[in-house]
């Protein structure tokens, strides 16, 4: 950790002096991904004081830009999601520039969630879009733990439970996301904005869709679910 932010204060010292000389200015500051796999801690370039900064791969080679500000509001999002569901995560932002989101193996035994450019450009600042996919994946997260804990607890020989269907995972994930995100303040229809934004793409082939598959009904079961959680009491 002391190691990148080293390298992060070199690239704002770099950007600043560089940022001096005649136009055109050069993309600094810079954020280089700590591993070879082209992702960054969202972490770590939100704490970053600057409109924007560029992202590099481990080979110097720039992957695309992100907004400090922005990525501020998204863990304040993503926290309360956190607080709400009982999960901790850590959030990660990935190259990529077809929208997609997905979960990935941190340290230990943590599940980490990763977004990736494209999600980032496609909702923009749409919190309450936001919500629904980050408690979507927090959701996952959950059924995952469940899983886990319900296959330690069966006894021995005990026949294992039948695995969900893809289309019940995403329908779990939808409901209790939204649920989150409604007790978190959010409107849900964040979620049925993106999702009609999806469904209207129309390509089932791109990797958000092979990762959460659009179920049949999927927009009615999201608009119905949502009028079933209360709202949250005002705050004060
Ligand atoms: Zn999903």
């Amino acid at each position: 950790m002391r190691r990148l932010l080293g390298l992060l204060s070199l690239a704002l010292l770099a950007g600043g002096a560089l940022a001096q000389q005649a136009k055109p200015l050069p993309p600094k500051p810079s954020v280089k991904a700590p591993a070879a796999a082209k992702i960054w801690l969202v972490r770590e370039i939100a704490q970053i004081n600057e409109q924007q900064v560029w992202l590099f791969g481990q080979d110097g080679a720039s992957i695309g830009v992100a907004r400090p500000e922005q990525l501020r509001s998204l863990l304040s999002v993503f926290g309360k999601l956190e607080q709400i569901s009982g999960i901790n995560s850590e959030l990660y932002l990935s190259e990529g520039s077809e929208p997609d989101t997905w979960l990935a193996q941190g340290k230990g035994d943590d599940i980490v969630v990763r977004i990736n450019l494209g999600l980032v450009t496609l909702l923009g600042s749409d919190w309450d879009a936001w919500a629904f996919v980050l408690g979507h994946q927090l959701a996952h997260i959950e059924a995952h733990m469940r899983n886990r804990n319900e296959l330690q607890r069966r006894e021995v020989g005990a026949p294992p439970p039948s695995p969900r269907s893809p289309d019940e995972d995403e329908k779990l994930a939808d409901g209790l996301g939204l649920e989150w995100a409604i007790r978190g303040g959010y409107k849900p229809d964040g979620g049925i904005r993106f999702l009609t934004r999806l469904a209207q793409r129309g390509d089932p082939g791109t990797m958000f869709l092979r990762r959460h598959p659009f179920y049949p009904g999927r927009l009615d079961y999201v608009r119905e679910a949502s009028l079933n959680v209360p709202a949250p009491a005002p705050r004060r």
